[in-house]
């Protein structure tokens, strides 16, 4: 059975069970929308596995199946550094 943890591991959001925003990879490891795109292009950056859409495991089955409360958190490289807007080139001639 699919382990839904509570949260992302790496910037430690709540990742209720419904929530859309979660993404996990073959390992259950699991993260938030956010990191998984902004930070690690949509690969998982503990096992190197593609992270995909969390499935919403439907409310009944919650009650039989009850989600993780587990939370897992580990330190993960920051986010990758955007390079800074540079001004737009002056054309010469100007002073
Ligand atoms: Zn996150
Ligand atoms: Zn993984």
């Amino acid at each position: 059975m699919l382990e839904l943890r509570p949260n992302c591991e790496c910037c430690d959001r709540d990742l209720p069970p419904a929530s859309p925003e979660a993404r996990i990879c073959t390992f259950e490891h699991t993260f938030c929308a956010d990191c998984a795109e902004l930070r690690f292009d949509e690969t998982c950056p503990d096992c190197g596995g593609g992270l995909v859409v969390r499935p919403i495991r439907p409310e009944v089955q919650l009650h039989r199946f009850p989600a993780s409360l587990r939370r897992v958190v580990k330190a993960h490289r920051p986010a990758t550094v955007q390079t800074p807007r540079r001004e737009p080139e002056r054309p010469t001639g100007w002073v």
